[in-house]
């Protein structure tokens, strides 16, 4: 693999950095924006999306044809680590630019890609994703909503779990069963359903850490007319494979990890809080360069990820592995430095008895979603036990 970027790449990061440079988002300090009500987080990151949306910097992965920039690879990679460096929010429509819209570019109809692209994309409409049910998350496919025809429409009866943003969406990509007599993978078919319809409630689910970013979405007697079918009906585990495909490529498990070990090095060396500085203590010194070193090699590693995908190849068991070391290497940097700093990394609101302003609080109750959301840490053990050890199925 070649490390060096093309002068082509450089002059897109340098265009992107100085527009960031010169646009910040309105309202947005990245030191106390965690502290900010779920509300107010929400009305700062649609802004960010309107803002950097009229610049044509929102969904640059998408087809240019349907509004995005049609960036390489590459340059998707650039854009994320200057997002990183600048230490910027997300957009608000994160369902909705990550994995709505390219399954509808993939597998909609003209009509409802006219329809529904040009307003995920400038964060006017509001998507969520309703696939995981109590009874299904790992296994997708043993979910148990229904869908029954009647009319010209089909009627949905069920329950979705941790549909993220669903208190704000308009929109729901939906998958539901629409035969139980075949196969469970075969009798699947997938929605676009508006949440403004009569028979849907929505109820958020309050987190440890204080927010309610996902929901409980309950669906009675939901009228959803025929043409909101995306591709064919039962076709709906095809559409499914897609969109995990997509939220394989883009949810960033590294970006997390990174900042909480550059949190980490700056509070070891900072004198003001524990004096003398934590970084004097050799064991200290020892443990954070391991996980700077682990960190190197789960980057490296990635790269393997970004190859195959530069050549146009599906992603491999190598994002497993990624996916599976960032996350869990997330979970042991903040138990080491809650462990390290004491009760003081307890003080979850800013205090002057705490530490980084409640930061490691937060990671602390919030950093295992990385070890369960997209793909649990247990069954990314499976995909590389049986597609890279070679090992039986379990
Ligand atoms: C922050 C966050 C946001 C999310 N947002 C959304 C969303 O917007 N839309 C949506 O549809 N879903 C969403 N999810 C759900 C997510 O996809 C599921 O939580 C995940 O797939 C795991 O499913 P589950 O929670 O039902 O756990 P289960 O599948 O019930 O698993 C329970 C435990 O059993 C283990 N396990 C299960 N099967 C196996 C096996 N075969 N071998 C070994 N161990 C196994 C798991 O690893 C886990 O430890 C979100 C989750 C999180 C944490």
């Amino acid at each position: 693999m070649d490390f060096e970027y093309s002068p082509q790449e450089e002059a897109f990061r340098q265009e992107l950095r100085a527009w960031l440079a010169a646009n910040p988002p309105e309202g947005y300090d990245p030191e106390t924006f965690q502290y900010l009500d779920e509300e107010t987080r929400f009305a700062i990151q649609l802004a960010w999306q309107k803002q950097l949306h009229r610049a044509g910097w929102v969904g640059i992965h998408w087809p240019k044809a349907y509004g995005g920039r049609g960036a390489t690879v590459m340059e998707q990679t650039i854009y994320r680590q200057e997002m990183v460096r600048a230490r910027l929010p997300e957009v608000a429509n994160l369902m909705g630019i990550r994995i709505a819209g390219p399954t509808l570019i993939h597998w909609g109809t003209e009509e409802q890609k006219r329809r529904y692209i040009p307003t995920i994309l400038n964060g006017e409409e509001i998507w969520c994703q309703g696939y995981s049910e109590p009874g299904a998350g790992s296994d997708i496919a043993a979910l148990q909503t229904r869908a029954v025809e009647e009319g010209d429409d089909f009627v949905i009866n069920g329950q979705k779990v941790w549909t993220s943003y669903a208190q704000y969406a308009r929109y729901c990509l939906l998958l539901a069963r629409t035969d139980s007599t075949v196969p469970k993978h075969k009798g699947i078919s997938c929605f676009v359903v508006d949440m403004q319809t009569p028979g849907i409630t929505v109820r958020p689910l309050r987190q440890i850490n204080g927010d309610a970013e996902f929901n409980e979405v309950f669906f009675d007697n939901v009228r959803v007319p025929k043409a909101n079918l995306i591709g064919e009906k039962n076709q709906g585990w095809q559409v499914a494979i897609t969109t995990l495909m997509f939220e394989r490529v883009t949810f960033d498990v590294l970006s997390p990890v990174e900042a909480v070990i550059q949190q980490l090095i700056n509070v070891v060396k900072q004198e003001e809080t524990t004096a003398p500085a934590l970084g004097v203590d050799a064991t200290v010194r020892q443990q954070v360069a391991r996980f700077y070193i682990e960190l190197q090699a789960i980057k490296y590693s990635s790269l393997r990820q970004l190859t195959r995908q530069l050549r146009g190849d599906p992603p491999g068991p190598e994002s497993s592995l990624v996916k599976l070391a960032a996350s869990e290497l997330n979970l042991r940097v903040v138990h080491f430095a809650t462990a390290l700093l004491g009760p003081a990394s307890q003080v979850a609101a800013k205090s002057e008895q705490g530490i980084d302003g409640g930061y490691w609080m937060h990671c602390a109750l919030s950093t295992h979603l990385f070890t369960i959301a997209g793909g649990t840490s247990e069954i990314q053990r499976n995909i590389l036990g049986e597609r890279i050890l070679g090992l039986p199925k379990g």
